[in-house]
């Protein structure tokens, strides 16, 4: 019998379950390079439900309580009189979704003696202290590819939205007016810019995939160079580094892991290398950029608008200032979690599980950390240390 806690964020503020959009969502059997989608042995929900929330259970109480093991799940996940912090020293498995994340220290670690397993439902493990997992031999592992494209997808989304200055056209409407000038006074057309991601793995490249048809010139920076024959379909132009990325691009989209190589790279130098006027779309990491130069360089005028969903700490306090800055489209964590991108991650939970407690390989590209060192996607795309100081401020979400 194992204790499981799963930490998900809260249900609808009217009701669980919603009333759904649509009856169905479309099968997606590989991904782009072929990996198969998520193959547990079993569901126990209906593709297209809201599974991420605390009511949806990731559709796994089913599962495992009748294979006899303790299901506990809350969304009371920060400070020392938590849910999260009275469970965990019983804990063998945690699951956590980057959106709304159980942040897991040194400190926690140390708290949870029998802790073996974090499963990360989603992508992006930068909430478990990698170098603490790796001491103590916990397995980290996550669903490798289960919402890169449902970021991307909302990678080329935020790039329209302020390119076009979709949003304060749309409230101009709200607000009754007709405000036509005001509107287009900041609306320019992306066809001819120059746009660069920082990073191309599974997302950075569906983001260029997904923009070669716009007409702009592509670039791109990453640790490892991508193929030549991928490079020459998409035209897109190498960049040995970020400083030089930067100084060509209109547009600029972060797609790398947070960990301690990224971690404020975009601070006030960085920034202060790009165009004046350059937009930048960060749906990686909140911590990847320097809270306080980002708002500074929308001020100024140095970056036209800035947007993305992700934050630090996650919740955002209600006085962060990235709520209230200039010119930005943030949204709360949502883009690799639409309901389609639910179906895929809780499936893939739901695998990870199953060859856990069937004592099965785990695949290798759902690892991050295991046997005590960076393993599968871990290897490639991270590196050790610890990237969540500050990550004790969410607890000030609900005080603020
Ligand atoms: P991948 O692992 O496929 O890609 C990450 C890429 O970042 C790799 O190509 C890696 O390089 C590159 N990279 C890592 N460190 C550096 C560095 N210091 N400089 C340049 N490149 C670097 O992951 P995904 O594309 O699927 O996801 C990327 C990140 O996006 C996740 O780690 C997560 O933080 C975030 N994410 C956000 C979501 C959201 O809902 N907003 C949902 C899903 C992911 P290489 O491997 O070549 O060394």
């Amino acid at each position: 019998m194992a204790n499981v806690l799963c930490v998900l964020y809260d249900d609808p503020a009217d009701m669980y379950p919603p009333s759904y959009a649509r009856d169905d969502i479309p099968k997606i059997e590989r991904y782009p390079d072929g990996q198969a989608t998520p193959t547990p042995e079993a569901i126990d929900f209906r593709p297209g439900e809201l599974l991420g929330s605390v009511s949806g259970e990731l559709g796994l109480r089913k599962f495992l309580e009748e294979n006899g093991h303790r299901f506990v799940v809350t969304s009371d996940k920060d400070g020392p009189d938590s849910t999260f912090e009275r469970e965990l020293p019983e804990a063998e498995i945690v699951i956590s979704q980057p959106f709304w994340p159980a942040y897991l220290t040194a400190e926690r670690i140390a708290k949870a003696p029998n802790l073996k397993l974090a499963v990360t439902a989603g992508i992006g493990s930068d909430h478990v202290d990698l170098e603490a997992a790796i001491e103590r031999r916990i397995t980290v592992t996550e669903v490798t590819y289960c919402n890169s494209i449902s970021v991307a997808e909302h990678v080329v989304m935020a790039i329209l939205a302020l390119v076009r200055n979709y949003i304060p056209s749309h409230q101009w409407v709200l607000k009754g007016g007709w405000n036509i000038a005001d509107c287009v006074s900041r609306s320019y057309d992306l066809e001819g810019m120059q746009v660069g991601t920082f990073a191309a793995g599974r997302i950075g490249l569906g983001v260029l995939r997904r923009l070669k048809p716009f007409e702009v010139g592509l670039h791109y920076t990453d640790r490892h160079r991508l193929p030549a024959e991928v490079e020459e379909e998409l035209g897109v132009t190498f960049h040995a580094d970020a400083e030089s990325l930067v100084s060509v691009c209109d547009v600029v989209t972060i797609n790398a892991p947070l960990h301690p190589e990224t971690e404020h790279l975009f601070d006030d130098e960085l920034i202060g290398k790009m165009k004046r006027g350059a937009y930048l779309v960060n749906t990686a990491r909140g911590k990847i950029c320097d809270r306080d130069a980002i708002v500074r360089a929308l001020e100024s005028g140095q970056l036209a608008g800035y947007a993305g969903d992700v934050w630090f700490p996650q919740p955002a306090p209600r006085d962060h200032p990235w709520r209230t800055m200039p010119n930005h489209g943030m949204t709360p964590h949502i883009s690799g979690s639409s309901l389609s991108a639910q179906a895929r991650y809780a499936a893939g939970v739901r695998e990870i599980l199953e060859c856990w407690f069937d004592r099965r390989p785990i695949r290798e590209e759902y690892l991050v950390v295991d046997r005590g060192q960076l393993a599968g996607v871990g290897a490639h795309s991270y590196s050790t240390g610890d990237a969540r100081a500050g990550s004790d401020e969410a607890a000030r979400f609900g005080a603020v």
